[in-house]
């Protein structure tokens, strides 16, 4: 088991009401999904909330928007919530925001305010892609991860396992994140809503297991996440995911889904015998 474990807590600022269609997402105005939505948290909430992850032992914060992507005023309060955390907690070390697609100038923009990395997802293979979203293209979010790269920060890019892809999408989704060398690798598992269109089984247990082993197969040197999905897809054998190659999970509650108590998956750590990093380098 690598060790040590690296803790990621998301903040979603800005919930539901999305434009996009994709087919696995509860924020998408297409499905009418049962969930809170909101416009953009204040500051003070996005501040309670950081050091309330930092308090619990998160290395990276990751400020999320549901949406396509930027315009001027997401970026603008983006920018400001970004600055508000740095200058009350000056050793959050990885600031991470994640607001869909984005020109190299805006990820610029974000750096300058102070973000570290920014989170994009493919979500899954151009080649299943058009499944699960007809409303913007894998090619679109493939050129938003690239300017990651290029406005130079740390790029966080995984997908979500479990929406009916074949074994051959999985390897070419795979392959298309290593291309981009992300430093982290979040890897979701498909949650069921009833609203949604996706009416998927959960993956099996093993088969998710060996999900992970085939990301950290491939990706040996990346921080590899178990984000949204765990508890559902895991149950009782959550604590395998770390034998079976993830050094990272998300603590607290997901976009619109809740997850364990951040004691509860820090006591299990513990109980692993395995040690929270507390840095970005371990
Ligand atoms: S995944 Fe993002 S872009 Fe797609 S519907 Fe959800 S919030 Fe919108």
């Amino acid at each position: 088991m690598r060790t040590p474990i690296f803790l990621c807590s998301i903040c979603n600022v800005s919930s539901g009401s999305c434009s996009e269609d994709c087919a696995f997402c509860s924020q998408s105005a297409f499905y009418e999904a049962d969930i809170q939505r909101y416009k953009f948290k204040s500051m003070q909430e996005i501040l309670e909330e950081a050091k309330y992850a930092k308090a619990h032992g998160a290395i990276g914060f990751c400020l999320v928007t549901a949406g396509k992507g930027l315009d001027k005023k997401k970026l603008e309060y983006i920018s400001e919530a970004v600055k508000t955390v740095k200058e009350a907690l000056p050793d959050f070390e990885n600031i991470i925001a994640c607001n869909g697609t984005a020109s190299l100038e805006q990820l610029k923009i974000l750096k300058e305010a102070g973000a570290t990395s920014y989170n994009h997802n493919l979500e899954s293979s151009r080649e299943f892609y058009p499944n699960i979203v007809t409303s913007h293209s894998w090619d679109e979010r493939y050129q938003t991860c690239l300017h990651v790269k290029q406005a130079g920060l740390n790029l966080v890019c995984g997908g979500i396992f479990g929406l009916g892809e074949s074994e051959a999408d999985r390897i070419s989704f795979v392959a298309a994140i290593k291309s981009l060398q992300p430093m982290v690798v979040p890897i979701n598992f498909f949650h069921p809503n009833d609203a949604l269109p996706i009416k998927e089984k959960p993956l099996d247990i093993d088969k998710a297991l060996e999900l992970i082993t085939y990301v950290r197969h491939e990706m040996p040197e990346a921080i590899i996440m178990v984000a949204g999905g765990r508890e559902f897809t895991f149950g009782a054998r959550q604590a395998e995911i770390f034998g079976a190659g993830a050094n990272s999970i998300v603590i607290g509650n997901y976009l619109t889904t809740q997850g364990n108590l951040p004691d509860a998956d820090i006591a299990m750590i513990h109980s692993l015998g395995l040690g929270i990093a507390k840095t970005c380098h371990g």
